[in-house]
Order: C-alpha cells, then structure tokens, then sequence
C-alpha cells in the first residue's frame, strides 16, 4: 500500500500518454508549443506498462489516461488491453477531447477501458471552433453517442469562461441530465501556456445560475473526488472542481505520469522525478523505489491559495490535468 507523509493513501494514477493534441484549446494551448517532446523521448506503452506494473502491484487500482489527446497516440487500446489483462478489477478511465471517440469506442471498451470523461465545453459549433480553434462539435457529439452506445460510462467536463460559454451553463447541465451523463464543471485554472484574456467563472456564480432554474442541495465531497457535488431535486447531481479551494487535498489519492515519464506528485508543484531510464533499463526495483519517494513527498496542499499572484508554468497538456 502507498501512504504519503500525511497519511493519505495514495491509489490513482493518471498517464498522460501524449502532450499532443489536435485541438488548440484557448485555456490550455491555444498556440502549438515552441517544441514538443521529441517522439523518441516519449515512452513506449511497453516501458509505461511495466511502471503501470510496479504501481498496481505496490496498490494502485485505479488508473486514468489522458493528454494531450490520448486518442493521438496510435494503438492506445493496446496499452489499455495489457493494464486490463494484468488487472481486469482495476478503474479503468480515460480523458478525451471526444474527436477522435467515435471510431475508437468499441476498440476501447472491448480492450477493458469502463469509464470516460469527455470534454465539451459548448453546444454551439461556432463557440466550438473558437475555443478549440478547430471545426469540432458535431464529431464530438457523435463521439459521445457511440460511447454511450457501446456502453461506457460517461462523464462530461466543462470549463466555463466568461463571454465565451457563460450563456450555456443550463444548456449543458440539461444536454447531460436527458442523457444521464453526471457534468463537472471545471473552474479554470490560470497557467501561462493559455490565452492571457480567459476569465473563468467562479463556482458562486455557477451556483447561482443553476439556482436560477433550479433547486438543489449542497451533497459536499465523496470519497477522494476534486469534485464538490450538488444534487437537483430531481437526484441529478453535477460537480464543481475549484482549484483555488484545498478542501480536496486532505483525500487527495492521486499521483501523475507525463508521456516523457516524469512522476508528479500534485498538479499544482513543479517537483517531480523521472522513472525513464529506470523502466528503459527494465530497472524495476528502481522504479518501485522513485514511486515511494515520489508518493513520500507528495505535498500535503496544493499551492495555488499560496502562489502570489504567480501564474504556474505546469502545462495541462503535459500532465493530463
Ligand atoms: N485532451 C483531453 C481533453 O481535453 O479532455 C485530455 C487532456 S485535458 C488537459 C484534461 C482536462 O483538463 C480537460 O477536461 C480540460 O478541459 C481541462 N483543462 C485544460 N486546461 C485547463 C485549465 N487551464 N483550467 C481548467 N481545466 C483545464
Ligand atoms: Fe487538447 Fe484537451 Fe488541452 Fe484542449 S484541453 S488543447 S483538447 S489537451
């Protein structure tokens, strides 16, 4: 069993299996960064099974991919199928930008994957295209349906930004309640990869939009979830995730993998360690050894209530979010 300083069980890991991505999303990288990684420097999904291998076996069960666009990275139901044969029990999930889902949902959830959240911040294509900078929502949308159809689980995330989608925030809450999908809106979180101009709305002013057409009740924090969850009266329950609170941290359970194989301890601190030429060497023992430390220095508070004003360098791309 991983344990942190603070006594948190540490069971969840997020792969960040690609920075790449085929959106431009304005909040998070609204231009192609200066470099990417170079493709060699990124791990193959053998040297990231065998680090996957390490975590479950230290107690990890529960396991999210996500980008970039996970979809990017070819074969990734490949990568999911061998997490799933060595541990067919393990919470499976997966993040995506949904482009790319309507041809890959049966491959994945036929290779074991349960569980995805997608990523649909309107349901307006002019809205869609100026956020991502792309033509995207209709194939988006189809990409729900199919993964609904296939049977996976989905979640929808959205980020709301004033006079961008603020209009939309009933829209969205109702395209995911007809279709029994939970939404969690996402506060956004200033970083300095994102356009300067985004202004996100704050969880007062969602509530009180939501308030306006409906009545709810505050069901507070479940389990080790960022997410503050409120439940319409008709048993509809949506959530909020706002950085800025550390009310999560005391449950956080999570740790994070970048493609390039560094291990991060929280999202919101620039410290990490790499285990690339560990598992390259097949180095296990290595391995097993920077995911204790690694889980031994996780922070007890996220640092963004204490950042000053500063803006943090992290890119949501690179660690998954
Ligand atoms: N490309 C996939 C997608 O968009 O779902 C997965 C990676 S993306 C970095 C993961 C999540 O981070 C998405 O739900 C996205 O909306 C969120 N995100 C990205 N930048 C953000 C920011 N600056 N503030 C808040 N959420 C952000
Ligand atoms: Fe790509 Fe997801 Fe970032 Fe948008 S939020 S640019 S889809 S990684």
């Amino acid at each position: 069993m991983l344990i942190d300083s603070f006594n948190r069980q540490v069971n969840y890991l997020r792969i960040s299996v690609t920075e790449r991505c085929n959106f431009r999303c304005q909040y998070c990288m609204p231009e192609k960064p200066f470099s990417w990684v170079p493709k060699e420097k990124i791990l193959s999904f053998e040297a990231l099974f065998s680090f996957v291998k390490v975590c479950i076996d230290e107690g990890i069960n529960k396991v999210r991919i996500t980008g970039g666009e996970p979809l990017l990275r070819e074969d990734l139901h490949k990568f999911i199928r061998m997490i799933y044969d060595y541990k067919s029990d393990i919470d499976l999930a997966m993040t995506t930008n949904g482009y790319l889902l309507k041809n890959a949902a049966l491959r994945l959830k036929n290779a074991g994957l349960q569980r995805i959240n997608v990523s649909i911040d309107t349901l307006k294509p002019e809205v869609a295209y100026r956020i991502a900078q792309k033509d995207v929502l209709v194939q988006v949308l189809e990409g729900v349906n199919e993964a609904l159809r296939v049977g996976l689980k989905v979640k929808i995330n959205t980020v709301p930004m004033r006079g961008i989608n603020e209009g939309e925030i009933l829209d969205i809450l109702e395209y995911c309640k007809v279709r029994d999908m939970p939404v969690r809106f996402i506060e956004y979180m200033e970083n300095v990869h994102a356009q300067v101009d985004i202004k996100g709305m704050k969880s007062s002013e969602l509530l009180a939009i939501i308030g306006s057409q409906y009545s709810f009740c505050d069901e507070g924090f479940d389990g080790h979830s960022p997410s503050h969850y409120y439940r319409l009266d008709d048993g509809y329950v949506f959530g909020i995730i706002e950085p800025y609170n550390d009310d999560f941290c005391s449950t956080c359970n999570r740790i994070r993998l970048t493609a390039e194989g560094l291990l991060i301890p929280c999202l919101y601190f620039d410290e990490a360690m790499s285990i690339k030429e560990a598992v390259e060497q097949g180095n296990i023992a290595d391995a097993a050894l920077i995911l204790k430390e690694v889980v031994r220095t996780k922070p007890e508070k996220n640092r963004w209530g204490d950042a000053d004003g500063e803006v943090s360098k992290r890119a949501f791309y690179e660690t998954g979010g």
